[in-house]
């Protein structure tokens, strides 16, 4: 069977691996350059920030411990009992796993057109990608929906996805000239932060004395801030970053990221929308058991078994 997988996530790289394994022609369609979606990392002044997903939690025994223990014995993360370190980036997970299957970063999937032939994947210009004979979706609700709207028979999927909520965050990236505290991470009662990550408890050394911090914006301040200039955002968040980590402590530089879906609010049951027989299968958060990434992994097997069994 040709299989196109909308999204490099974790989501999509889990059912593409596995159906590639069951002997299917698959190829992964990303709309960004890189690949992991919402596990994301960025080098900024020669250190490596995760600035999505900001830990990865490996249940033994699940999908993700498997994967993570394949990069362990690569010398490509640390294991310490259940705590992984990653020095270059929680992104080496889906690079890995990307390895595997065939993909094509760059590239939005714009529409879904059915004909004789199977499913057409088209991008924004209208061209055709590939025709395939079933589709997994993996990006969040709201852009899944879009994609749907392109599809006369996904009426019902598109309703029921329509339900899935999402907080967005805003994200601020910082190099401190701090000695290194030690904690992984601070969760301040007020204010508008959320949590304060210490990037460089992960494995990844300080560079010439700067510590990288992620600071995620509690998702009404989120909201808030949104559409806001970087400099309104870094005006809230500096002051309040300085009641965390001390006054003392000299900004080197900042960056502020936004991720407008960041974490699902509520998801629905992955049964419920996806009928059997369906060629149009929804992966990914929206659709996840619950609100962690082995739930999430778990989604892609789910598709990729909805299609291997036929
Ligand atoms: C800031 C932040 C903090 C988080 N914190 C936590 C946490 O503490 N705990 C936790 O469990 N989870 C957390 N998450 C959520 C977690 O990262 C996600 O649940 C998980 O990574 C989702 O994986 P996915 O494969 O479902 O979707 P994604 O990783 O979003 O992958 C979907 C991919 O589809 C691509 N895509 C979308 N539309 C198209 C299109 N039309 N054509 C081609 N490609 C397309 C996107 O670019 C994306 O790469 C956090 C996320 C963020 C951003």
């Amino acid at each position: 069977m040709r299989v196109a997988v909308v999204g490099a996530g974790i989501a999509g790289l889990v059912a593409a691996r596995d159906l590639a394994a069951g002997g299917h022609d698959v190829l992964v369609i990303e709309k960004s350059r890189g690949l992991g979606g919402r596990m994301a990392a960025r080098r900024v002044e020669g250190m490596v920030l995760d600035h999505g997903l900001p830990v990865l939690e490996v249940p033994s025994g699940g999908v993700l411990a498997g994967l993570v223990r394949d990069l362990a014995a690569d010398g490509l993360v640390h294991l310490d009992g259940d705590a992984v370190a990653w020095p270059a980036g929680m992104t080496v997970l889906p690079k890995a796993m990307a390895g595997a299957v065939e993909v094509l970063p760059g590239t939005r999937v714009s529409a879904l057109r059915v004909s004789g032939q199977g499913i057409e994947i088209a991008q924004d210009q209208g061209n055709t990608i590939r025709m395939v004979d079933a589709v997994v979706i993996t990006a969040p609700a709201p852009q899944a929906v879009e994609l749907l709207a392109t599809l006369p028979d996904a009426v019902a999927q598109a309703d029921a996805l329509r339900a899935v909520e999402y907080d967005p965050a805003v994200m601020v990236l910082a190099g401190l000239s701090i000695d290194e505290p030690g904690w992984l991470a601070a969760r301040p009662d007020s204010g508008p932060i959320a949590y304060v990550i210490n990037e460089a408890v992960k494995g990844r050394a300080p560079t010439g004395g700067v510590i990288p911090v992620v600071i995620r914006l509690r998702p009404d301040d989120s909201a808030r801030l949104f559409d806001a200039t970087d400099d309104t955002v870094l005006g809230e968040v500096m002051p309040a970053l300085a009641g965390v980590m001390g006054p003392s402590a000299p900004t080197v530089w900042t960056q502020v990221k936004r991720w407008r879906y960041a974490t699902a609010r509520t998801r629905i049951d992955q049964d419920v929308v996806n009928p059997a027989g369906s060629r149009v299968i929804i992966a990914g958060d929206a659709v996840a058991a619950g609100p962690s990434v082995e739930d999430v992994a778990r989604t892609g097997q789910w598709a990729a078994r909805r299609l291997l069994s036929g």
